[in-house]
């Protein structure tokens, strides 16, 4: 993911800790699992944070601080996101996710009155860089991939530009872990489309109640598997909350009024092992 799936939210401010609500009961029947890649395998907004506040540290132009630039680039990636799929930049993003970061910065550099295009390209350059080489998977992220591989055949659907998240898969070392991988800008297309989904239970060759997806997003991952038909483990943990929340966001995303439940939701990735009986 580089700039889109902005259900998002706080700048680098504290917030709560402690667990999530968490609840799950045994799913019987699974034959396959695809997972979501970025907050749900990796800390993608935690690494973007990071490579923000550090960029900004070294690069801020004069009288500005971090913070201060972050929130600009906060306040810039609310405006800016939404509109992508509606504008020529989607394309370009699908492939790149050079395009929309690059712009993402000038728009930044733009809202404190100092445009400097040299300077977006080397923010845009160094964020991107930053962010990659913070980029880790959860503690238990290892450790559930190695047990599961044994029982089930495992995917990733991930939304996001094609070399961002090649990048981020090549920088985990995950890819062996996987049967089938679709990438959204591989795909042209992504979650919460129905065709990705349908297009990851063809390769799998089962029924739809027989694939779990393990997700963090409610819109993009949990929603449109329950909708296909297929059974959903909703992964919340406390540290997901993107970089450009507000301040007043201190939990990550909550189950929408009428949203349908999923059939698990939990704190980490190690409590999908009883989940399945293992
Ligand atoms: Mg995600």
């Amino acid at each position: 993911m580089d700039i889109q799936d902005a259900n998002a939210s706080p700048l680098l401010a504290d917030r709560e800790g402690g667990p999530c609500f968490a609840s799950a009961n045994v799913i019987l029947g699974i034959k396959a699992i695809y997972f979501d890649l970025d907050d749900t395998l990796c800390g993608y907004w935690d690494a973007s944070k990071f490579a923000l506040r550090k960029v900004f540290e070294e690069l801020a132009p004069d009288g500005f601080n971090a913070e201060e630039m972050v929130r600009n680039w906060a306040g810039a990636f609310r405006e800016f996101s939404p509109t992508l799929k509606k504008t020529g930049w989607y394309e370009g993003y699908l492939k790149s996710g050079e395009p929309t970061r690059t712009e993402q910065m000038r728009l930044t550099l733009k809202r404190i009155n100092r445009f400097d295009e040299n300077l977006a390209q080397e923010l845009s350059r160094r964020y991107g860089a930053e962010r990659n080489q913070a980029l880790s998977l959860f503690e238990d992220a290892l450790d559930v991939l190695t047990v599961l591989k044994e029982r089930f055949p495992l995917g990733l659907v991930t939304n996001g530009p094609a070399d961002i998240q090649r990048q981020e898969i090549a920088r985990l070392g995950i890819e062996h872990f996987f049967t089938n991988i679709y990438i959204e800008g591989e795909m042209g297309e992504g979650k919460p489309n129905q065709s990705v989904f349908r297009r990851a239970a063809e390769a799998v060759g089962f029924g739809p109640e027989e694939i779990l997806f393990v997700g963090n997003s409610y819109g993009h991952d949990i929603a449109p598997a329950i909708e296909a038909g297929w059974k959903t483990a909703w992964i919340r943990r406390p540290s997901d909350i993107p970089p450009s929340a507000g301040p007043e966001v201190m939990k990550p995303e909550e189950l929408p009024a009428n949203g349908k439940a999923p059939d698990a939701t939990l704190n980490d990735l190690r409590s999908l092992l009883p989940l399945l009986a293992l």
